[in-house]
């Protein structure tokens, strides 16, 4: 008999009358025979509370202490979801990350899982208990305990599908699925039935936050078809599955946004080999990421960087430009943090082209100044003022068709030349 796997997130199990309906649908699902490891992250925003109350102790608490602390978030949650079950005449058994055996790396507080000894879960479902398994959490090869990052319980419940073989893995959250656009921006947003893993993946990473990014990029290697479904309303959610061949796609599957980015810019540095090491050398080693990427064509020996880092570090990597500037001879440092970075997103532009011009022309339709852009084989983003946001997403929204369903799939190839408003 298959497995499934449901994880419940912090709004689901946000007080004990939730734990309680989140026990009475996995008693129903139970009694219908299903073989079940619940997942569950801490309740409400417990994690949140206990990392202020560690740096109300300190300003750099230790990391392993950290994860000694936040790891009893889900270690609430997974003894009161079993007593609940047990008081519904459900057997269920609670189990911590070591005690479920998933052993991680040592990295505390973003450690990664390297594999899982479901025994003892096995055992129970055989015995058709429901095993209830703390999310977020692990253990290293020296029994440190350890967590994932946070967000951590999705990549929880995914990693315990791959291993036990389950037939679907399914995210129960407070949001209906995965939407054409966010639905607080664009009332007409369409919940979407599936999705790709790779199309979820530039959804996720262009911040829409529903699924850890790496419990996506787990089910995508192991093939785990992951269904985002809601924990207050019945409804069939969304889908996250491995790209049909046999079925035609639609050209784009979603918009996303992410307002978390800043950009900076070295105006005037001489154009030679080496530079962009030079600029970035020093903001990686601050440990600062960077996303996007522009460096114009040199002129008179001399070019222009711009790049985008989040908002958090955006103070400290204009410190760093500020101290590079005067050594690398540039012109002068600029930097914006009211910005915004916008994509569609679809595996079925990978056949089809134009469906940038198309963005570019509707943003400057409506007189969105375009700053930065970047593609890839299934995504357009592009930088634009922070203050065009909403515009600028419901703009692409209509010309895309998004809020209709996705049949008009069979265009003609060559999009440069047709009038979109006619057909969607
Ligand atoms: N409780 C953890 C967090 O808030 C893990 C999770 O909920 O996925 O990030
Ligand atoms: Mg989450």
């Amino acid at each position: 008999m298959s497995v499934h796997v449901h994880k419940y997130g912090g709004s689901s199990v946000a007080d004990t009358g939730r734990i309680r309906a989140v026990a009475s649908r996995i008693a129903a699902h139970w009694q219908e025979g299903r073989r079940l490891v619940v997942v569950v992250s801490a309740m409400g925003s417990d994690t949140d509370r206990l990392c202020r109350m560690a740096r109300g102790l300190a300003e750099h608490p230790a990391p392993r202490e950290l994860d000694v602390l936040l790891s009893t978030g889900e270690q609430v949650t997974i003894a009161l979801l079993a007593i609940a079950l047990q008081e519904r005449g459900c057997p269920a058994r609670s189990y911590t990350g070591i005690q479920a055996c998933i052993r991680t790396d040592g990295r505390y507080n973003k450690a990664r899982i390297v594999g899982i000894e479901a025994r003892r879960i096995q055992s129970d479902l055989e015995q058709g208990k429901v095993a209830v398994v703390a999310g977020f959490q692990g253990a290293d090869p020296e029994g440190n305990i350890t967590t994932l990052g946070r967000g951590g319980s999705d990549t929880t419940a995914v990693a315990l599908a791959a291993s036990l073989q389950a037939a679907e893995c399914r995210i129960y959250t407070d949001v209906e699925g995965i939407y054409t656009a966010d639905p607080r921006i664009e009332p007409d947003a369409r919940l979407l039935g599936r999705i790709a893993y790779e199309e979820m993946l530039e959804m996720a990473s262009q911040g829409a936050r529903v699924l850890q990014t790496r419990a996506v990029e787990f089910a995508s290697k192991y093939n785990i078809p992951l269904r985002v479904l809601s924990s207050f309303a019945d409804g069939p959610g969304t889908l996250i599955e491995r790209e049909r061949e046999d079925m035609e796609q639609p050209l784009i599957s979603g918009i996303a946004h992410n307002q978390d980015e800043a950009k900076l810019t070295l105006l005037g540095v001489p154009d030679k080999p080496g530079i962009a090491h030079e600029i970035l050398g020093p903001i990686a080693g601050a440990g600062i990421e960077v996303d996007m990427i522009v460096q114009n064509v040199g002129e008179n020996r001399t070019t222009d960087f711009t790049f985008t880092v989040h908002r958090r570090d955006y103070r400290q990597a204009m410190e760093i430009l500020d101290g590079l500037a005067g050594r690398l001879g540039a012109a002068d440092v600029r930097g914006d943090d009211g910005i915004v970075k916008i994509a569609v997103v679809g595996v079925g532009m990978r056949s089809h082209a134009g469906i940038a011009s198309r963005m570019f022309e509707v943003l400057a339709s409506e007189g969105i100044n375009i700053m930065m852009i970047s593609t890839s084989e299934i995504k357009i983003s592009v930088v634009i003022e922070e203050k065009h946001m909403e515009t600028g997403i419901r703009a692409l929204h209509r010309a895309f068709g998004l809020e209709k369903a996705n049949d008009y799939i069979s265009l003609p190839c060559d999009l440069t030349s047709v009038d979109y408003r006619q057909l969607l």
